[in-house]
């Protein structure tokens, strides 16, 4: 008898703890056009369920219920389900090539306050302790509110050990840099590290243009190309965290020397320096971008040569998309940077070159291929969402079951 009593008291708790899980990450991702109503069809609950969980959540300090716009109809006014504004928040630290962007994100995913500090080298000792500064003083300021921390490194992370093992924008190479160790984080409060690209694909499911799609190819291309393979929002990481390494694949035709020290690599027929060079230019991976940006203004003045530079560099990359459309066939390939840009420029040739490199499957309905929607943010976005991920896992792991009906105790009046 007490183990079935026993049995049914975790279980409520579970269905409890589930279903608080789940009302505040549909609260958070919605962006504040959440009804009562809307909130027991996603959950598959009753108004009364709803009702119960709604003033849970404001007791916790976690959701406010505001009157939404009148919809015309007569009856009790819509509320909408926000989140608090004083909730908790997820401070988002993005370690770039240039620069080290902080942001704080609460409840609802909004990027607040991103503030930038330059970077002088690519040195350990400098990159860590801008970053540190930047931090911490950000830390000051949320202070107990603070959640956990997500940052998004220009760079290939080990999964395994949560270093840093190569950041070739800032010259790192063969290391193992403890960036959440440096930055004192360890054990001190929850913190996540992942590359940029990884991140970027879980911000585009979350927040961008996959919401709601299966599989995303998310790439990015600036100096070099680099992606993520995210399924249902989880990346595809790899043994290491390897995985996504798109432009060392031996796509390209000329065989040219690559930073990687190999031949023939995807990106360099593709990316910045790709074309700048392709329109006769010279230039360095720290010239490239301003480089690539002047053809491609010079091709939308109507330029032939830019243009010709434009359309080769299109083809390339678009001959890569649909190599990469036959081996991973994803819902939706999400391009980003410089594979944007090139994609604005000529999306025919794009679209052109991917279907005929795919398998005769695809070419008939290839995935749409389409621009980020959240551009240079996609790494503090994504950064923040995996903290909050975790943070919904586990926040009501203490809470108990209700003792009471949730119906006696909080009727769910006004629910539309
Ligand atoms: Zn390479």
């Amino acid at each position: 008898m007490s183990i079935i009593s026993g049995a049914s008291t975790s279980t409520a708790a579970d269905l409890r703890r589930t279903n608080l899980s789940r009302a505040l990450r549909a609260v958070h991702g919605a962006r504040g056009r959440l009804t009562r109503a809307e909130l027991g069809r996603e959950l598959g609950c009753t108004r009364a369920t709803v009702g119960a969980l709604v003033a849970d959540l404001t007791a916790m300090g976690l959701l406010a219920e505001t009157v939404a716009a009148a919809t015309g109809r007569r009856g009790r006014p819509t509320t909408a389900l926000l989140p608090s504004a004083d909730g908790p928040v997820v401070v988002a630290v993005e370690i770039a090539t240039d620069a080290v962007r902080v942001a704080s994100v609460g409840l609802g995913g909004h990027l607040g306050d991103v503030e930038r500090a330059a970077l002088r080298s690519g040195a350990v000792p400098h990159v860590v302790g801008v970053a540190r500064d930047v931090l911490d003083r950000r830390l000051a300021v949320v202070g107990p509110r603070c959640a956990g921390v997500g940052i998004a490194v220009h760079g290939v992370v080990d999964r395994t050990t949560s270093a840093v093992f190569a950041a070739p924008g800032l010259g790192w190479a063969d290391v193992e840099v403890d960036v959440v160790g440096l930055l004192g984080l360890a054990g001190a409060r929850w913190a996540h590290i992942d590359n940029v690209a990884h991140l970027s694909a879980v911000a585009e499911t979350v927040r961008g243009r996959a919401r709601g799609v299966g599989t995303v190819l998310f790439l990015h291309a600036a100096v070099g190309v680099g992606g993520s393979l995210a399924d249902r929002g989880r990346p595809l990481r790899g043994r290491r965290g390897l995985a996504g390494e798109y432009g060392h694949l031996p796509l390209g035709e000329q065989g040219l020397p690559c930073r990687c020290g190999g031949r023939g690599c995807w990106e360099t027929e593709v990316d910045q320096v790709a074309l700048a060079r392709a329109a006769g230019l010279s230039a360095t991976p720290a010239t490239a971008a301003a480089a690539a940006a002047d053809v491609l203004a010079r091709a939308r003045s109507g330029e032939p040569a830019a243009r010709r530079a434009v359309e080769r560099i299109a083809a390339g990359l678009g001959r890569g998309i649909g190599a990469l459309v036959t081996v991973h066939d994803p819902d939706l390939v999400v391009l980003a940077g410089h594979g944007a840009d090139v994609l604005a420029a000529a999306p025919q040739v794009v679209h052109d070159a991917a279907r005929a490199a795919t398998v005769p499957a695809h070419r008939g309905g290839p995935p749409p291929l389409v621009p980020s929607a959240l551009g240079v943010d996609g790494g503090l976005v994504g950064a923040a969402e995996v903290v909050f991920d975790h943070l919904f896992d586990t926040l009501f792991d203490a809470v108990p079951p209700r003792t009471a009906a949730p119906s006696a105790a909080q009727p769910a009046e006004g629910a539309r």
